[in-house]
C-alpha cells in the first residue's frame, strides 16, 4: 500500500498535490494554518490568495517559450477544468494574449524568431507593434485553493496547523512541504537556497468596453480582465524582498502601466495586493525528497509561473510515489544537494 502522505500547506501546491493524491487513491491529509477563507485580511498572505495566474506561453524581453510549455499546458488545462468539473465551479479562462513590444530591440528579437518557427503553436501572427498569442489562460488560484479547502474540510481531510509548535516534519508516513514563502531561510530544506521575489498587483475597474474582456494585454506590465470592466494589473517584481504589504510606490507604478495599456480610458484603482513568489536559484520549482530524510519532501520554488508548473509538479510526484520512480532531475530537489558546511 502507499504511504500516507500528510501535506503541509494549502496554496496551489499543496491543493494540486492533494486533489492529485485523491484522484490517485493515495491516503493524504491536508494541513494550513488558517482554516478559513478570509486569506487577504491577516499578514502572511499566500502567493496564491494574490498571484493572477496567467498563463502566457511566450514570456520576457528575448520573447522565449515558457519552460516545457508544449508538455506542460496540456496537463494543466486537463487538471484545472477536471477540479472545475468536479466541485461544479470553473477555474480555468481561455483568452488571447497581445504582446506589445516595448522597445526597438523586442521587435527586432520578434522578426528574427517568427520565421525561424520559435513561437510555434503559440504565436498567431506578427506586425510593427507586436505579436498576437493563443492560446493563454488565468486560472482563479484563490478560487480553487478555497473551494478545494472546502472540500477536504467536509471529507476529513483538512487539519488546522498550530503555529508555532506544530512540527513540519514529522507523520506517520512522508510529510510534503508546500508553505511558500513560510520558513524561507530556515527550515530543514535551507541548504536548498530558495529565496524571494514580492509582487503586487491592482484590481482596476473601467467603463465597459475599454477593454476586450477575451484579451489579455502585455507590455513589460499586463492587464488581465476578469470581466467587461474589471481587470487585474501587474506585476512589480522586487527580488530579496519578502515581505507582503503593498506600497504606495508600487501603485503608482503600476496605475501608470494600466493607463498606457488602456489608453486613453479612465479607470480607478479597487483594490492592491502584495504577495511572494519563491524562487531558487536556477529559477526552475523543487519538489521531491529530502536526500537524508528521506520521510520529508518539498514542493516549492513556482516563482511567477505555478498555473503552468503545478500541475505537472503534483504528477511527477504521483509518479513517484505509486512507482517509485525518481522526479525528474530538472525539478528534484537533491540537485542543489551537498549542502553548504552545517547544514542537514
Ligand atoms: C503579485 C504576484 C503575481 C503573480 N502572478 C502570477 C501569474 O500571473 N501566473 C502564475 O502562474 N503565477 C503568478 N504568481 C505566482 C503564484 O502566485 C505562485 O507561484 C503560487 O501561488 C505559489 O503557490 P504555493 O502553494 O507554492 O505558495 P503559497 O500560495 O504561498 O501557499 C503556501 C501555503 O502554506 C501555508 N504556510 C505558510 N507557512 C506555513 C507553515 N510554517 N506551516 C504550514 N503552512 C504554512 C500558507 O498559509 C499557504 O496556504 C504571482 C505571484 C505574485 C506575488
Amino acid at each position: 500500500m502507499t504511504t500516507e502522505v500528510r501535506i503541509v500547506g494549502q496554496g496551489l501546491a499543496g491543493s494540486l498535490l492533494g486533489w492529485s493524491c485523491e484522484r490517485a487513491g493515495i491516503p493524504f491529509t491536508i494541513e494550513d494554518p488558517w482554516p478559513d477563507s478570509a486569506q487577504n485580511s491577516r499578514l502572511n498572505v499566500p502567493a496564491s490568495s494574490v498571484g493572477a495566474g496567467i498563463i502566457n506561453p511566450i514570456t520576457g524581453q528575448r520573447l522565449v517559450k515558457s519552460w516545457r510549455v508544449d508538455a506542460l499546458l496540456p496537463v494543466a488545462i486537463e487538471m484545472y477544468q477536471e477540479i472545475g468539473d468536479t466541485v461544479g465551479q470553473p477555474f480555468l479562462f481561455p483568452y488571447r494574449l497581445r504582446r506589445f513590444f516595448a522597445d526597438q530591440r523586442e521587435r527586432a528579437v520578434a522578426r528574427e524568431k517568427w520565421p525561424r518557427g520559435d513561437f510555434a503553436g503559440f504565436g498567431k501572427s506578427l506586425d510593427d507593434d507586436g505579436l498576437w498569442i493563443e492560446p493563454a489562460f488565468r486560472v482563479d488560484l484563490s478560487g480553487l485553493v478555497v473551494a478545494l479547502r472546502k472540500r477536504w474540510q467536509e471529507s476529513g481531510h483538512w487539519r488546522t496547523i498550530e503555529l508555532p509548535g506544530t512540527s513540519l516534519a514529522g507523520g506517520a508516513g512522508l510529510t510534503v512541504q508546500c508553505i511558500g514563502s513560510g520558513e524561507l531561510g530556515q527550515g530543514v530544506f535551507n541548504w536548498a537556497g530558495l529565496t524571494s521575489a514580492k509582487g503586487e498587483l491592482l484590481e482596476i475597474e473601467t467603463a465597459a468596453g475599454a477593454f476586450d474582456p477575451q484579451v489579455i494585454l502585455n507590455r513589460r506590465e499586463w492587464l488581465v480582465p476578469l470581466s467587461a470592466s474589471r481587470a487585474l494589473v501587474g506585476a512589480t517584481v522586487e527580488p530579496g524582498v519578502a515581505a507582503n504589504l503593498p506600497t504606495e510606490q508600487a501603485r503608482v507604478s503600476l496605475e501608470q502601466a494600466a493607463a498606457q495599456l488602456l489608453g486613453a480610458a479612465p479607470f480607478r484603482t479597487v483594490s492592491q495586493r502584495a504577495g511572494v513568489r519563491v524562487i531558487a536559484p536556477d529559477k526552475h520549482p523543487v519538489i521531491g525528497r529530502h536526500p537524508k530524510k528521506n520521510s520529508l519532501g518539498i514542493f516549492n520554488a513556482l516563482g511567477s509561473k505555478g498555473a503552468l508548473l503545478a500541475p505537472w509538479l503534483a504528477q511527477e510526484w504521483i509518479a513517484h510515489l505509486q512507482s517509485g520512480r525518481p522526479v525528474d532531475p530538472a525539478v528534484e530537489v537533491a540537485r542543489f544537494w551537498p549542502a553548504r558546511p552545517g547544514m542537514s
